[in-house]
């Protein structure tokens, strides 16, 4: 869509509805601040089309996420359908959606809001550098898809396998989102492997420092999974963007996200060779608080910043402007009971978005 953007936006199960809600009127803000325009079209997924149409991803909405510029996603799944055939399931949804799109590249932004601080794991002293990271994990290959694998007998005894199996494209097309992205960040990108045991690993480097010469303006870095693992707990505010393959990547992503401590903040997008991505907050559909106007609508804020960051490039400020209103609206105490602290100002999801909304 010219001078705009086509949104399939799917809310979901649990309190997907109530968070995408609040993420829609942010959308409308951006339309009244910047003149932006934003064409939205609701689709199924999940137990939601579980019940309406027998399965979790309709046809329907894999047209309609695909006529789209970018997908924005609440949260799928909940006990009403743990039971069901598991082929079926809403988190199928999820997979299928996925591999509709082509999405290979999943990107998990870990920071730390100051007036967050306290709910953060670490000592004070390595809070006060600041963590503003971005995790670019590749999502299609390595040890989780890779063959051959199984488990056989061999020599009396069962042996199980697994194969980390990167071709030479998919290390260049993950290498490039992370060089991109740190484009639009602090320019600085670190790749992470295990290039003294590995050989996937060595081919690894050798296409990312390939891929180098094409963005003379990021300072590129590389590092041992080990010792990424470590650094992340010792000292996140040395990184910008991290880029890693998709077994490193899954582990490394969910350790930036928890020191940070509050599962209701964070944002998240996976991205394919071309639009549409998909953007959603990493948490799910919290069943346990659905319906009662008690959820955190801010990871899925700021998953909308993502989605006009991550699908133009020229919509940077209206980005900047919801990122901006999010925390100045954290610093004026306001708080979901998830992030709850002694003398905050207790707040529903309704009323985070209004605060959100007016600090636009
Ligand atoms: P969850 O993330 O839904 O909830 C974990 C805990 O965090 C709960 O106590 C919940 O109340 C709280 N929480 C989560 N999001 C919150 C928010 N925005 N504001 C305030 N509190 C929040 O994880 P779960 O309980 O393991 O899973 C519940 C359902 O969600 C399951 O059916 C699961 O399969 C599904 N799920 C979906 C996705 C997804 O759609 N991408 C991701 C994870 C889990």
């Amino acid at each position: 869509m010219q001078n705009g953007m086509k949104i399939c936006v799917i809310p979901g199960d649990g309190i997907g509805r109530e968070i995408i809600a609040q993420a829609l009127r942010v959308l409308d803000k951006v339309t009244e601040k910047f003149g932006t325009r934003f064409e939205i079209e609701e689709a199924l997924m999940g137990g939601a089309a579980i019940d309406a149409t027998g399965v979790p991803l309709p046809e329907e909405t894999v047209k309609l996420a695909l006529a789209s510029d970018a997908v924005l996603l609440g949260a799928v799944g909940g006990p009403k359908w743990d039971t069901i055939d598991p082929a079926i399931r809403p988190e199928r949804g999820l997979l299928g959606i996925r591999k509709a799109l082509g999405l290979f590249a999943n990107l998990r932004p870990a920071s730390l809001f100051p007036e967050l601080k306290q709910a953060c794991y670490l000592r004070p002293d390595i809070v006060a550098k600041g963590i503003d990271l971005l995790v670019v994990r590749e999502l299609t290959g390595g040890a989780y898809f890779g063959t051959p694998k199984g488990v056989e007998v061999r020599d009396g005894e069962r042996v199980g396998f697994n194969n980390m199996i990167y071709a030479e494209h998919e290390i260049r097309r993950i290498a490039k989102v992370g060089f991109e992205a740190a484009r639009k960040r602090r320019k600085k990108l670190c790749s992470v492997d295990k290039a003294n045991v590995l050989d996937v690993s060595r081919l690894w480097r050798e296409i990312v420092l390939e891929v180098a010469g094409d963005y003379p303006d990021v300072e590129l870095s590389h590092m041992y999974v080990d010792n990424a693992a470590m650094q992340l707990v010792r000292d996140p505010s040395q990184f910008d963007v991290i880029v890693t393959e998709n077994l490193f990547g899954d582990i490394l992503s969910d350790e930036a996200s928890v020191i940070t401590g509050s599962i209701g903040m964070l944002p998240s997008a996976s991205l394919g060779e071309k639009n549409p991505g998909l953007f959603e907050p990493i948490h799910g559909s919290a069943p346990d608080i659905a319906g009662q106007d008690k959820a955190n609508p801010l990871a899925t804020i700021l998953s909308v910043a993502m989605l006009l960051r991550y699908s133009s490039d020229s919509m940077g400020a209206q980005a900047d402007c919801i990122e901006q209103a999010v925390q100045k609206t954290l610093a004026q105490g306001f708080r979901t009971g998830d992030i709850r602290e002694d003398g905050s100002r207790l707040v529903g999801c309704k009323a985070m978005g209004d605060a959100v909304l007016a600090n636009m």
